[in-house]
């Protein structure tokens, strides 16, 4: 997603906060819909037995997939796989390597104005949006005695919100009260967010830890409690994490209740203790925060198969892509091939598929069936 994309389809979209683009999107197929909004209104659980579905006639790789506060932006990289569009977004790109971050500040009130735009404009092929709003400042990991460290003179973090005070407790000042008040903003562009979801017929998943404070921050609790939704928990250990972290996720539609899972304790995990780096400490909640591998494998297939269920087309051979493409395939006539993974090759990557079963928190172990062949 960068500027030439900008450019054909989000016109008045600031391309500042888009970069520069050279790859694959021409023209979204379903750009024609969203011509003077005529789009039909998208409903939360399609309809049964009417025969369309939210990507009836779009292919799995017309799709666009939007992950909000990315971070390493590891969940964009992949749904990528997958042969989705990617939108991965957040304030900088210093943390993701190997792939484009749209640089938006969603606690600048112009800056949000253009974002949102950029999601009205593509709303028709929006296959989810999924928001991780920062919680250092919601993490119940400052309440923990760290008296210890307090004595050998170390800064420790201390509790900037309550169940009670979940804005903020009394007394915040300098660094503190504007993070606070940062976080704030965050959230509630957060529920802003989640509002054009629902309102669109969007799957919307919001993470945050279970014990966060997030989850109660006043608009955050208000659109929850209107919408219901769908909540699971599941530790990240069981999901490819070295700790014992339990995440709560939270989805506007049912889809990702697979992921359901407590650990089971039979597994080694790593600690929690902060690590002294010079005259601070290091807490492994940052190391935490950007998901396991293995649990964004687990979400994009969850998304693959939601996107299969509502109609959109999974092709395998670049012939059956190019005779249900109208997006690509006038460039593949053009001879103006893209690059990246929105075509399939000329030939296919693999011979066949074999499929194994494996214990819950691990990847499933493949190298027996190539040592067998
Ligand atoms: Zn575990």
């Amino acid at each position: 997603m960068k500027a030439q994309y900008a450019r054909k389809t989000c016109v008045e979209v600031d391309n500042k906060s888009l970069g520069a683009k050279t790859d694959d999107k021409v023209e979204s197929p379903t750009s024609s819909m969203d011509a003077g909004d005529k789009a039909p209104q998208q409903q939360s659980i399609p309809p049964k037995g009417d025969g369309l579905q939210r990507f009836t006639n779009m292919n799995l790789t017309d799709l666009l997939f939007v992950e909000i506060f990315a971070g390493t932006a590891r969940l964009s990289k992949a749904v990528k796989e997958l042969g989705v569009e990617v939108l991965p977004v957040d304030k900088t790109s210093a943390r993701a390597s190997q792939i484009y971050i749209a640089q938006y500040d969603l606690t600048d009130t112009a800056q949000m104005e253009d974002f949102m735009e950029v999601l009205e404009v593509e709303k028709r092929r929006i296959l989810a949006i999924h928001l991780a709003p920062a919680c250092g400042t919601a993490s119940k990991a400052r309440e923990k005695k760290l008296a210890s460290w307090a004595k050998k003179g170390f800064k420790i973090p201390k509790p900037l919100r309550s169940a009670q005070k979940p804005m903020g407790v009394d007394g915040l000042e300098g660094l503190d009260k504007i993070r606070a008040e940062t976080a704030n903003l965050v959230y509630a562009a957060t529920a802003r967010i989640i509002s054009f979801c629902v309102q669109h017929g969007i799957v919307c998943s919001v993470e945050n830890p279970e014990n966060s404070l997030f989850w109660l921050f006043p608009e955050i609790q208000q659109i929850m409690q209107s919408i219901g939704g769908f909540s699971i928990s599941f530790h990240n250990c069981m999901h490819g994490g070295k700790r014992k972290k339990l995440t709560k996720w939270w989805a506007t539609q049912g889809v990702f209740s697979s992921l359901q899972s407590l650990c089971d304790d039979k597994h080694q995990h790593a600690k929690w203790n902060p690590i002294q780096q010079g005259s601070a400490l290091q807490f492994p909640t940052a190391e935490e925060a950007a998901y396991p591998h293995l649990l964004c494998k687990r979400i994009a297939a969850v998304l693959q198969q939601y996107a299969i269920t509502n109609g959109a087309l999974v092709v395998d051979t670049l012939g059956a892509q190019l005779s249900t493409t109208t997006s690509t395939s006038q460039r593949w006539i053009l001879d103006m091939l893209p690059k990246g993974k929105k075509l399939k090759p000329l030939v296919s990557e693999f011979q066949s598929y074999s499929f194994s079963w494996s214990t819950h928190h691990r990847s499933p172990k493949v190298h027996h069936f190539f040592s067998n062949n």
